[in-house]
């Protein structure tokens, strides 16, 4: 995709740029994932070396406030000391063993134990696995071959979930992507989202068809676009008035935006969900479950096979177990109060220098989008002046200020945004404000 810069770089990053010629030589775009390569908004991508609290250092010796926070596990800062020595402590006693450990037994009985829905859980190693295997599980549990899914929400680069995703797909503004075939794609119904009555048409139009509907819990992928009041619900009841499962994707809401994740604020009771991010503590460490009934199924107890070299990593366990015990409700009230306070900020700056603009929130998660008019689907997320995003991104990032590298993210904070991270972040905005202001098309 062209993208049309309005913005000049007035600050260099010469290590990262030399970084990145020498990575774009051995590694397709330079990155291991999309977004990452800075290819919406421009400019070098800044190839980072450390990570403490709430900023983070790139190769240049220059200190940002990172409002990624590796795209949401990061929630208590970087190289949190307890978490640090949890994994130390992992690591002396060995990386990798192919057997069962204790530390998955703790991490599953933490997330059992949060999450009153999930009776049983399958630990993985990315969010990726666990919505492709709980897809198979819908699948294999109700013998239907269906799948419905969202316009704009992105469940990981499983074959069949990627039609119309949010995350890269968005920002590139990919409508597929080459390599699925039709038969991968074929049984995904994509219906737009918060659109209760669309579901209600396909599950009437392909009876005893429709395996699952799979939703992000509260979609963060397209820009923050949370269910309107009622459209879980529906989907829900939905499912069970038609023999299908709901699985709820909770890979970037679960564990962040509150203790039981988005479950924990909109109460809907899902047959299956997904996880990963937080729950890893910054290690790749995923997990899929719900209903025992339905878990059941999974190999080696039933016949839907899933199955993992790495699942359950001694290390990653022990970096998940050390994070989600530290995430006690004062942790959540501290993440949710700095989200509130930037917002005020973000939406401050904005306002003074007339830029349309609309912050959209699901709990501590939130993004802006450069509209006026509420953004409730897929499209309406593309319709914003994503132009002014680019200019607000390369002023912020210039003032030390690292956010997503895209307008269809959403911002990520943590414990550790303290007030001294808060005051560069308000001292970088009105210049990015302006920016926005200024930029054209
Ligand atoms: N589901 C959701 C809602 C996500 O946000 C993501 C990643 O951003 C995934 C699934 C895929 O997770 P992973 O990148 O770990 O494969």
């Amino acid at each position: 995709m062209q993208v049309r810069i309005t913005v000049s770089f007035p600050y260099e990053a010469p290590v990262s740029q030399s970084l990145f010629d020498r990575a774009s030589a051995v590694t397709p775009g330079g990155v291991n994932s999309p977004v990452r390569a800075f290819r919406a908004v421009g400019g070098t991508p800044r190839f980072m070396v450390s990570g403490t609290g709430p900023y983070l250092t790139d190769a240049d010796g220059r200190e940002y406030v990172d409002l990624v926070c590796s795209w949401g596990p990061m929630i208590l800062g970087h190289s949190h000391p307890e978490v640090i020595a949890a994994v130390q402590d992992a690591v002396a006693r060995g990386t990798s063993f192919g057997t069962p450990g204790a530390g998955e037994v703790e991490l599953a009985e933490e997330i059992v134990a949060r999450i009153e829905p999930v009776e049983q859980v399958r630990l993985v190693s990315s969010g990726t696995e666990a919505t492709m295997s709980a897809i198979r599980l819908a699948r294999g549990f109700t013998g239907r071959p269906k799948v419905v899914k969202f316009a704009g929400c992105y469940h990981g680069h499983v074959d069949a979930l990627l039609a119309a995703a949010g995350s890269g797909v968005a920002t590139f503004g990919l409508p597929d992507t080459p390599g699925v075939t039709g038969a991968q794609a074929g049984d995904t119904i994509v219906l737009p989202y918060n659109d209760i009555e669309a579901v209600r048409a396909a599950f009437a139009a392909h009876p005893g068809e429709i395996a699952c509907v799979i939703t992000e819990a509260s979609p963060g992928n397209m820009g923050v676009v949370p269910p309107l009041p009622g459209f879980n619900q529906g989907l829900k009841d939905l499912c069970a008035g038609n023999g299908a499962l709901y699985i709820s994707d909770e890979v970037m809401t679960g564990f962040r935006v509150s203790k039981a994740g988005w479950y924990g604020i909109d109460g809907v009771r899902p047959d299956l969900m997904t996880f990963g991010k937080v729950m890893g503590g910054g290690f790749p460490a995923a997990a899929f479950g719900g209903r025992a009934d339905v878990m059941a199924h999974l190999a080696p107890a039933g016949p839907v096979y899933q199955a993992g070299t790495l699942s359950g990593n001694p290390v990653a366990t022990a970096a998940g177990v050390a994070q989600l015990r530290l995430l006690d409700d004062a942790a959540y009230e501290k993440v949710d109060a700095v989200s509130a306070e930037v917002r005020g900020l973000v939406a401050a700056a904005l306002a003074k220098e007339g830029v349309a603009h609309r912050l959209q929130v699901a709990g501590n998660m939130f993004s802006v989008f450069f509209t006026d008019t509420e953004v409730t689907d897929y499209d309406a997320a593309k319709a914003q002046e994503s132009f002014r995003f680019t200019a607000f991104f390369h002023s912020m990032l210039s003032q030390g200020v690292y956010l997503p590298p895209s307008a269809f993210e959403s911002w990520f904070l943590s414990t550790a945004h303290d007030t001294a991270a808060v005051e560069r972040i308000a001292a970088a905005l009105p210049g990015a404000a302006r920016a926005a202001a200024g930029a054209t098309a």
